[in-house]
């Protein structure tokens, strides 16, 4: 049972949101010495979905001026209220055409791109309002059919196709893992989509850019880092459980 004396303290303030951040990024660098990497390669991202406004700004504060959301409404009506800041944003969830006009006038980032389409329709906008967008082209490396994202094996062909919109800034692939407790099952899918980006960095250089890998969350970010993420896309251990019912 939850009481005030043994709830989690879920951070609120500037200085609470500073030291969550911490220790993340204590929990970052240690994953990276694990095997080697520079913790300064990897970049988090919060994700701020169902947060308000209010916690935004002292997390904005506290130095996360990067956010993420995966609905694009959301989003749009944060950016909004959120102007007078400079905060950078990232849309990571998936997108329907009729939101593309928004996404190209508000979000600086798209994690989930796994349609033509809307690459297409997104590269048209931002070129009505002279804005480029960085993408992440989503993969579904778990195989869990209620994901979205590509097959492993359309990515080299959408790659290509994706060439012609000059709008978008590929910087690399996202996928999500599975959902398990099963530490084998998440590795394997994240190191699924590194041997997918390290291939086509050899035979295709020319199509995956910088190549960098979107992946892991709250529960397996850890991991994810270990099999070689770039960008991890952290919420409930940075803000807390989400309260859906305050909407
Ligand atoms: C919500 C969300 C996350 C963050 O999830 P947590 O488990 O709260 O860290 C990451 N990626 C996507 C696409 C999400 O929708």
């Amino acid at each position: 049972m939850s009481t005030p004396e043994n709830a989690p303290v879920v951070a609120t303030t500037e200085i609470e949101f500073h030291k969550a951040l911490d220790e993340v990024r204590e929990r970052i660098a240690f994953a990276a010495e694990r095997v080697g990497r520079d913790p300064q390669e990897i970049r988090l991202l919060p994700v701020s979905k169902t947060v308000p406004e209010e916690r935004l700004r002292a997390a904005y504060a506290a130095g996360m001026i990067q956010l993420a959301e995966n609905k694009v409404q959301e989003a749009e009506s944060k950016a909004e209220a959120m102007a007078d800041l400079n905060v950078h944003w990232a849309v990571i969830g998936p997108l329907q055409s009729n939101k593309t006009r928004a996404v190209a006038q508000f979000a600086d980032e798209f994690q989930a791109l796994d349609r033509i389409r809307i690459a297409s329709r997104l590269d048209a906008h931002l070129k009505e309002y002279n804005r480029t967008l960085d993408v992440y082209v989503q993969v579904n490396a778990s195989g869990e059919d209620t994901k979205s994202g590509l097959e492993p094996r359309q990515v080299e062909d959408f790659l290509e196709q994706l060439q012609e919109f000059d709008a978008l800034n590929l910087r690399g692939l996202m996928t999500m893992a599975f959902h398990t407790d099963d530490e084998t099952v998440v590795r394997e899918n994240f190191s699924m989509l590194r041997d997918l980006r390290d291939d086509l960095r050899e035979r295709r250089p020319e199509l995956i850019g910088e190549g960098g890998l979107s992946m892991g969350m709250s529960n397996d970010y850890e991991i994810a880092i270990e099999e070689g993420a770039t960008v991890i896309r952290v919420g409930t251990a940075i803000f807390g459980a989400r309260d859906y019912s305050a909407k």
